[in-house]
C-alpha cells in the first residue's frame, strides 16, 4: 500500500477493502496457546445487515482483537442459518411472479429451486459481515444444512426420543394459514385491533342461563364446558349445573378453574380445548375431549354442522345472526385486544388440533437453570437473568416439528399402509415390519425441524473436524435479548445434555439500537438505517467508533449520525497526528539522538500504561463505551495536544520514546479504529498483522 502523508485528510475507502484482504488469512486459530473462542449469532440466509447485527459483531471483533494482543489464540466461525419459515416464503414469493407454488411444482422440485436461490443470495449477509471488519476465521464457514450439521441434528432427535423426551401428540398448536405450518409462541407478533366481544346465552338445564363473553363465537360448537373461577362469588351457584350449546344442543358441564379471569366479561367462559392454549389446559385437568371445528385453511370442518366449509370470519358473521334470530345475543361491546399474527407473514393465527412431535421440557429447562444458578454460565448485564428464570420456570413443552419443506427433515417412517399411527425414529429406513401389516414398507415423514431446534445446537453442531472439535466450549457468545429464550436457554440445556458441559462462559445481552427518538428501528416502518451506506459514506472505522461511542452503561443506544461524523474527525486527527511524525522522525533522529528521556516523554509513557489499564478493565466488563472515550481523550489530549506539541519548536524529548510512543498508541486504538491504525502500522515498515503485536 502506497502512503502519501501529504494528502491532509484520510480516506478510509481507499484501503479498506484491501485491508480486509490482508487480514483475512490471518484469522485462523494458530493452535497454541490458550484459546477464546468467541460464537457467533449466525444470520438467516435471507437476512441482509442492519443496525442490530453491526454493533453486536463490532463488540465481539474489539474483544477478539483485544484478546489476540493479549496473547490468546482467538477462534471465531462464521456461518449462517437457513431459517425454515423466512426462507421459504422468500422463494415461495418469487414463484407466485412466475405463476408458480410450492404446490405445483412438488418436494423435490421446490428444495432444489431453494438451493439455487441459497447459491446465488445466500451468502450476502455474509459479505456484508466483511465489511464491517470482523476477525472471522472465512476458512470454516458453517451452514446449519451442511451434511455434518444435519447429522446431530438428526442423531441427536433419535437420542432425545430413546431417552424419552419427545413424544408425539394432538394437540392445539399455533398454525399459520398462510406458511401451513406450526409455530411457537415465540414467532408470534401481537397487533392490537378492534373486536367485537359478543354476550352469547346459553341456556341452563333445567331451565334459565347463563351469559358467556367471547370474541370467537365461531368456535362454539368446539365447546367442551363452561368455566368459572373458585373465588367468584357472583357465578358461585353454578358449579355443577349444565349448559346447553345453542344451535347444537349438547350438554356442557360447569367447571372451576383459578385461570378463569372472573373480571373479563361475566366471569363465564366457554371451553373449547381444541382452539386455545389455555383452555387446552383447562381440558387436561378436568379430561374433556377435544372437538375441532377449524381446519388448516381457517376454514370451518364437519364438526360445525351447516357453517362446514366457511371461512371462519364468514361464519363468525353467520352464527351472529343466527344466535341473534334465537334470541341469545343479549350484547356485543367493541374492544381492543392483542391479535396474534404470524412474525413472517403478518396472517391471523388460528390455533388448531395439529398432531405434532413435541420435547418435554421439564427436565432440560433445570439443566439451563442450574447452569445459570451454579454460575457455569453468566449472563450480562445481570438483569437478563430474570427473564431467562421466568421463561423457564413456566416453560411449555417444545414442538420441535414444523409442516415446512425447507429444513433437515425428521428421521421419522410412517407404514404407508398402515396410515401415521404407526411410526419408527431412526437414522435410516427401518427394514423391520410394520407391527400391523406385517410388511416393510416404510415412507419418511415430510415434516422438518423448528429451525430454533437445530440451532440449539449450534456451538457443537459446527464442529466438523477432530480439530474444530476442541473449539467447546465457548468463552463468549453476544445475544439480541429478544432471542436470549428462543436461542440461548436451548442452546445451554443442549450443551448440557449432548455434551455434558455448558456451550459457553458468557453470554452478553447486547443493547438495541433504537431511533434518536427512541422507537423500535423498523425497514418497513422506514425508519431502519442501512449500516452499508454509513460505511460507504463515513468509512467502518468511523462507524465502528459512532456505534462504540454510543455505548453507555448497558442502556438502549438512541442512534444518532453525529458520533459518527465525530469518529471522522478523530480520524482525521489521527491521520495528521502520524503525519507530523512521518514527516518530522528522520530529521529528529538525526539531530536529537543524543537526548535523554524527557519529563514529557516521562508523562506519556505514564499515559499510555495507565489507559491500557483502564480500557483493558472496560473491556472485560463490556463497558466499550467508555473504554473508547479513554482511548480518545488520551490520543486527543494527552498525546496531541500535550506531547506532539512538545515536539514543536525546541525540544529535550527522545525521537526513540517518540516512535514508541506512536508505536503504542496504534495497539490502544487498534480494537476500535482497525483499519487506520492497521495502515498506518504498515507505515512503520511492518509486514504484519497489528493485531499480531502484544497488548502489553
Ligand atoms: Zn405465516
Ligand atoms: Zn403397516
Amino acid at each position: 500500500m502506497k502512503i502519501n502523508f501529504q494528502q491532509t485528510r484520510y480516506n478510509p475507502l481507499e484501503f479498506e477493502e484491501k485491508i480486509y484482504k490482508f487480514w483475512s488469512s490471518y484469522f485462523k486459530p494458530k493452535n497454541k496457546g490458550k484459546k477464546f473462542i468467541i460464537l457467533i449469532a449466525p444470520p438467516n440466509i435471507t437476512g441482509s445487515l442492519h443496525l442490530g447485527h453491526a454493533l453486536q459483531n463490532i463488540v465481539l471483533d474489539v474483544i477478539w482483537r483485544y484478546k489476540k494482543m493479549n496473547g490468546y489464540d482467538c477462534v471465531w466461525i462464521p456461518g449462517v442459518d437457513h431459517a425454515g419459515i423466512a426462507t421459504q416464503n422468500v422463494v415461495e414469493k418469487e414463484l407466485r411472479k412466475e405463476g408458480l407454488s410450492r404446490i405445483s411444482l412438488g418436494r423435490k422440485k421446490f428444495i432444489q429451486r431453494i438451493w439455487q436461490w441459497r447459491g446465488k443470495y445466500g451468502n450476502i449477509i455474509l459479505d456484508q459481515f466483511k465489511k464491517l471488519g470482523l476477525s472471522l476465521d472465512w476458512s470454516r464457514v458453517k451452514f446449519t444444512l451442511d451434511k455434518k450439521y444435519v447429522d446431530w441434528v438428526e442423531k441427536s432427535f433419535v437420542s432425545y426420543y430413546k431417552k424419552g423426551y419427545v413424544y408425539r401428540d394432538l394437540r392445539p398448536v399455533n398454525f399459520c394459514p398462510h406458511c401451513q405450518t406450526s409455530l411457537s409462541d415465540l414467532e408470534l407478533d401481537y397487533k392490537e385491533r378492534e373486536a367485537s366481544l359478543y354476550y352469547i346465552r346459553y341456556p341452563l338445564s333445567g331451565g334459565g342461563h347463563v351469559t358467556i363473553t367471547t370474541t370467537r363465537p365461531e368456535t362454539m360448537f368446539g365447546d367442551v364446558a363452561l368455566a368459572v373461577n373458585p373465588k367468584d362469588e357472583k357465578n358461585f351457584n353454578l358449579i355443577g349445573k349444565i349448559g346447553i350449546l345453542p344451535i347444537v344442543q349438547r350438554e356442557l358441564p360447569i367447571v372451576v378453574d383459578s385461570r378463569i379471569d372472573p373480571k373479563f366479561g361475566t366471569g363465564i367462559l366457554k371451553v373449547t380445548p381444541a382452539h386455545s392454549l389455555i383452555d387446552y389446559e383447562i381440558s387436561l385437568r378436568h379430561q374433556l375431549p377435544m372437538i375441532s371445528v377449524i381446519d388448516e385453511n381457517a376454514k370451518m370442518n364437519k364438526n360445525a354442522g351447516e357453517f362446514q366449509g366457511l371461512d371462519y370470519l364468514t361464519a363468525r358473521e353467520k352464527i351472529v345472526s343466527k344466535l341473534k334470530e334465537l334470541d341469545l345475543i343479549e350484547k356485543i361491546e367493541q374492544i381492543k385486544h392483542n391479535l396474534p399474527v404470524c412474525d413472517r407473514c403478518g396472517s391471523e393465527i388460528q390455533v388448531i388440533p395439529s398432531k405434532e412431535w413435541f420435547l418435554k421440557m421439564k427436565d432440560l429447562a433445570n439443566l439451563a437453570v442450574k447452569a445459570v444458578k451454579d454460575k457455569e454460565v453468566e449472563i450480562y448485564p445481570v438483569r437478563f437473568k430474570k427473564p431467562y428464570f421466568d421463561w423457564l420456570r413456566d416453560v411449555r413443552d417444545w414442538c420441535i416439528s414444523r409442516k415446512i419443506w425447507w429444513g433437515q427433515q425428521m428421521p421419522v417412517w410412517f407404514c404407508k399402509n398402515c396410515g401415521d399411527e404407526i411410526f419408527t425414529v431412526s437414522l435410516k429406513k427401518p427394514i423391520k415390519k410394520c407391527t400391523k401389516c406385517k410388511k416393510s414398507n416404510w415412507q419418511r415423514t415430510e415434516e422438518v425441524f423448528d429451525t430454533w431446534f437445530s440451532s440449539a445446537l449450534w456451538p457443537f453442531a459446527i464442529l466438523y473436524t477432530p480439530y474444530e472439535k476442541k473449539f467447546y466450549p465457548a468463552n463468549l457468545v453476544a445475544t439480541a435479548r429478544e432471542i436470549l429464550q428462543l436461542w440461548i436457554t436451548r442452546m445451554i440445556f443442549s450443551g448440557k445434555f449432548f455434551m455434558r458441559k455448558e456451550p459457553f462462559k458468557f453470554v452478553f445481552v447486547n443493547p438495541t439500537v433504537l431511533t434518536k427518538e427512541g422507537k423500535r428501528m423498523s425497514k418497513s416502518l422506514g425508519t431502519g438505517i442501512d449500516p452499508l451506506e454509513l460505511i460507504q459514506k463515513y468509512g467502518t472505522d468511523a462507524l465502528r467508533f459512532g456505534i462504540l461511542w454510543q455505548m453507555s452503561a448497558h442502556q438502549d443506544l438512541r442512534f444518532d449520525f453525529v458520533p459518527i461524523e465525530q469518529g471522522q474527525k478523530f480520524l482525521n486527527k489521527i491521520w495528521n497526528a502520524y503525519r507530523f511524525y512521518f514527516l518530522n522522525i528522520e530529521n529528529f533522529k538525526k539531530n536529537l539522538n543524543k537526548n535523554k528521556v524527557s519529563s514529557s516523554d516521562k508523562k506519556i509513557l505514564k499515559h499510555i500504561e495507565s489507559t491500557k489499564k483502564f480500557v483493558s478493565k472496560k473491556i472485560e466488563n463490556f463497558e466499550l463505551g467508555l473504554a473508547l472515550k479513554r482511548v480518545y481523550n488520551f490520543f486527543w489530549h494527552e498525546l496531541c495536544d500535550v506531547y506532539l506539541e512538545t515536539w514543536k519548536g525546541k525540544t529535550k524529548n527522545n525521537p526513540d520514546v517518540f516512535e514508541k510512543v506512536m508505536v503504542e498508541s496504534l495497539i490502544i486504538l487498534h480494537p476500535f479504529l482497525p483499519y487506520l491504525t492497521q495502515f498506518l502500522y504498515f507505515s512503520f515498515g511492518h509486514k504484519k498483522p497489528l493485531f499480531f503485536e502484544e497488548w502489553q
